[in-house]
């Protein structure tokens, strides 16, 4: 939609306020609402002013102001809004400079894709990421306590212990036996039912919706794959949806990689893919049926996936869900068909144009514009050098005796790894000025600060080892 269309079925439509949107630093999406007189052709020139000293990691507070300018192709009318509303994000802007701002992520991803064509190794950078989320009952209201930030300890196998359920209604769930059964067992079909129809009304292309393997409300909702910049502007919809969906039904929603301990946590595996001229360059016959690129493009991301996890899986909490025996990969190896490795060539179809390669270890706490484009150009710089991946590893991961496991580099075990890593290992990010060595050292900065914040607090788990000693 350009600007004239938008306006045009503003007024047909008789949408009353305009919420002006984009995405954060750290990948969440931030507000502010105008009357829809205010938005007019000039508003498209003119954008709207805000404080981008009080975004997080943005401005210093005597540099602050910054400016929105609304992107039309992005708007959807919000359907969580009693008032007739129109959703419009925006691309940030220095007002001095008038140049697009070098720590919008929406920009970093744009810069890449002009990066990508600028090589000529493809026009087309698709992804299809499946986000994985639990839903919990939102009690607070009730009793003030919040399950969604409940603390859950209970060890495998030991499920009847740790946790307050309430009573047992004979639907209860083993830890890790969530997928598939039908209701009543799966409490939340009519939920994630209403999420994908909302989700449609947005514009999004849903495959499949279904419980994931933990129990306590874990699900997923997929989307058709799409070129990466649209992708990353359709999760932020989704994830709108996902919490605000919970939110009517009076429960929380959250994509926090690893809410319970002993269960599989949520991850946000990514399938990506390149194409040029329409025509998919993964496909070949090499390995699992892919391409030279397409092993090539892996060979980049094991080379630098420790330092790309610092974006794709930016928490300190991101680190409790890559460990061994939860479906969640650990060592950085690729496979067909295996969900131990970190990067799985699915084999569903034979098509060339369904070859990809999927990467397992992102969470969907990550900043889609930014952890998209890290694995992008990680996997472009293994095209550009000819990175080999190795030979692929088709056994159980899990399973590997110490010897054999000290053969294959491993994900980082804690995000100040992962940090230590992206410190050292930048280089590939810097190209085509897609990244800028003040967003790297932000990044860090600002991620090493939150895990000051954690390990300075006493631990639940602290007080079961050490209360009594
Ligand atoms: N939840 C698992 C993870 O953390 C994935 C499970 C699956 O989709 N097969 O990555
Ligand atoms: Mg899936
Ligand atoms: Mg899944
Ligand atoms: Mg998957």
């Amino acid at each position: 939609m350009t600007a004239k269309e938008l306006l045009k079925v503003i007024k047909e439509q008789e949408i009353r306020l305009i919420d002006i949107r984009f995405c954060d630093f750290l990948g969440t999406w931030q507000h502010t609402t105008i009357p829809s007189h205010q938005f007019t052709e000039d508003f498209f020139e003119e954008g709207l002013g805000f404080d981008g000293s009080s975004i997080r990691g943005w401005q210093a507070i005597n540099n602050s102001d910054m400016i929105l300018l609304p992107d039309a192709s992005t708007a959807f009318i919000d359907p969580f809004m009693d008032i007739p509303t129109m959703v419009v994000s925006c691309n940030v802007f220095d007002p001095i400079s008038k140049e697009r701002y070098s720590r919008d992520p929406r920009n970093i991803a744009l810069k890449a894709i002009n990066y990508l064509k600028g090589t000529g190794i493809a026009d087309t950078s698709y992804f299809g990421p499946e986000a994985e989320f639990f839903v919990f009952d939102n009690i607070q209201y009730s009793s003030g306590k919040n399950e969604g930030f409940y603390f859950i300890d209970s060890d495998e196998g030991d499920w009847n212990s740790g946790r307050d359920e309430g009573n047992n209604l004979g639907y209860k769930v083993r830890p890790k036996e969530g997928y598939f059964p039908c209701q009543p067992t799966d409490t939340l079909a009519n939920l994630r039912g209403e999420m994908v129809l909302k989700m449609e009304e947005l514009g999004l292309i849903i495959e499949n919706s279904h419980h994931e393997v933990a129990t306590g409300g874990q699900c997923e909702i997929d989307m058709k794959f799409s070129p990466m910049v649209e992708m990353a502007d359709m999760l932020m919809k989704y994830k709108y949806v996902v919490k605000n969906v919970a939110r009517q039904y009076g429960k929380t929603a959250t994509f926090m990689p690893k809410p319970l301990y002993g269960d599989n946590g949520s991850g946000m595996h990514c399938h990506q893919s390149l194409w040029k001229d329409g025509k998919p360059l993964f496909a070949g016959d090499s390995y699992a049926g892919l391409s030279e690129m397409g092993l090539y493009y892996i060979g980049g991301i094991i080379k630098h996936a420790k330092a790309i996890a610092a974006f794709t899986n930016p928490g300190t909490n991101s680190y409790k869900r890559l460990v061994p025996g939860f479906e969640a990969p650990v060592s950085l190896a690729y496979s067909s068909r295996n969900r131990s490795a970190s990067i799985r060539i699915p084999m569903y179809s034979a098509s060339p144009k369904a070859k990809r390669i999927e990467v397992r270890f992102p969470d969907p706490t990550c900043n889609p514009y930014l952890a998209f484009t890290v694995m992008l150009l990680a996997g472009l710089d293994g095209i550009q050098n000819k990175i080999d991946p190795g030979e692929p590893m088709d056994k159980n991961l899990y399973d590997l005796d110490p010897i054999e496991l000290s053969a294959i580099p491993q994900m980082p075990a804690s995000l100040g790894e992962a940090l230590d890593a992206l410190e050292k290992d930048h280089e590939f990010l810097l190209k085509g000025d897609v990244f800028t060595e003040d967003v790297i050292s932000s990044w860090i900065e600002w991620k090493r600060e939150e895990i000051t914040a954690v390990n300075s607090r006493p631990h639940p788990h602290e007080f079961f080892l050490y209360y009594d000693a």
